[in-house]
């Protein structure tokens, strides 16, 4: 399944993405099945597990879905998950990135901090104030979201875990990123963490390892990489982050970027107003955000 959050009268709902077009889960349920209400928020309906899943499964296989599709140029999405407890990103986590500077790979994963209020949709301005940056960088990254509460699992129950992926940019301020010796201002302003467009189940992702992603700014490939290439798969991943905190459902882990960011080129390059900046992994989906200065 494709889920996606879309704002309808100002407010979140569910639907789920057929085709070209998006189908309102919960309208859809109350009318063709009735008994149940899917939560009108992703986090909740992961919250409620697996019974609630297979609901929208459920609602997914009734006869004429027509009267709750719509096209799905004509929506306007919201990040899938707009309100996740946290955002935990890993950095230095691909060989080639790694090989590229230079660098021996990291002996263990190395975790930094979204703050939740950075998370943007599809679409949604990437802002920020050249007065407090002018070194704005971009960083495709598969992005795994959490099912099940996670508290010490071992890597070969992870799965079990995973609900689906997603696409995120790690959009980073490289000077407040530096100077601070510490990531969380850097990787936290508000906007910097587009996610989107919608989240696609596991069962539709046999191997997260093996899917091609890139990173475009206006029409020129920025980033061109697999995930074949991470260092810590996600399994290891969710082991290692688990043992040290809860992971909830709806939580998500960024899992590292490819070589090609803008901060280490040569001349390096940053994003400019006007800009449009878009991640994008195979099987999964494109993610396009604008990007504008405010003073
Ligand atoms: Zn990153």
């Amino acid at each position: 399944m494709r889920l996606v959050t879309f704002i309808q009268d100002g407010r979140w709902r569910l639907g789920a993405v057929v085709g070209d077009e998006i189908i309102d889960l919960a309208a859809a349920h109350d009318a063709l099945l009735g008994g149940y209400h899917i939560p009108s928020d992703m986090r909740s309906l992961l919250e409620a597990g697996p019974d609630a899943w297979s609901e929208v499964e459920r609602t997914l296989q009734a006869d004429d879905l027509t009267p709750f599709a719509r096209p799905l140029s004509g929506v306007k999405l919201a990040a899938p998950i707009p309100n996740p407890s946290k955002v935990v990103a890993i950095g230095q986590n691909y060989m080639d990135h790694v090989k590229e500077q230079g660098a021996e790979p990291p002996d263990h994963p190395i975790i930094f901090a979204k703050f939740p209020t950075s998370v943007i949709g599809l679409g949604d301005e990437i802002r920020w104030d050249p007065a407090l940056t002018n070194k704005v960088d971009w960083e495709v990254e598969l992005a795994v979201v959490i099912g099940r509460e996670a508290r010490r699992v071992s890597a070969d129950r992870a799965y079990d875990y995973i609900f689906g992926y997603t696409v995120a940019n790690d959009v980073s301020a490289r000077d407040l990123q530096f100077a601070d010796g510490q990531w969380v201002r850097g990787k936290s302003l508000d906007t910097f963490c587009p996610l989107g467009p919608w989240i696609v189940t596991k069962d539709e992702i046999p191997d997260p390892h093996k899917l091609p992603l890139r990173c475009k700014v206006n029409d020129e490939v920025v980033q061109d990489s697999c995930t074949d290439q991470l260092i810590f798969k996600v399994p290891y991943l969710i082991e290692f982050l688990s043992h040290a905190f809860t992971l909830l459902p709806g939580d998500v882990i960024l899992t590292g970027t490819p070589p090609g960011v803008g901060h280490f080129r040569t001349p390096p390059r940053y994003l400019q107003d006007g800009d449009v900046v878009t991640v994008e992994i195979d099987g999964i989906g494109a993610l396009s955000n604008p990007c504008r200065t405010e003073g």
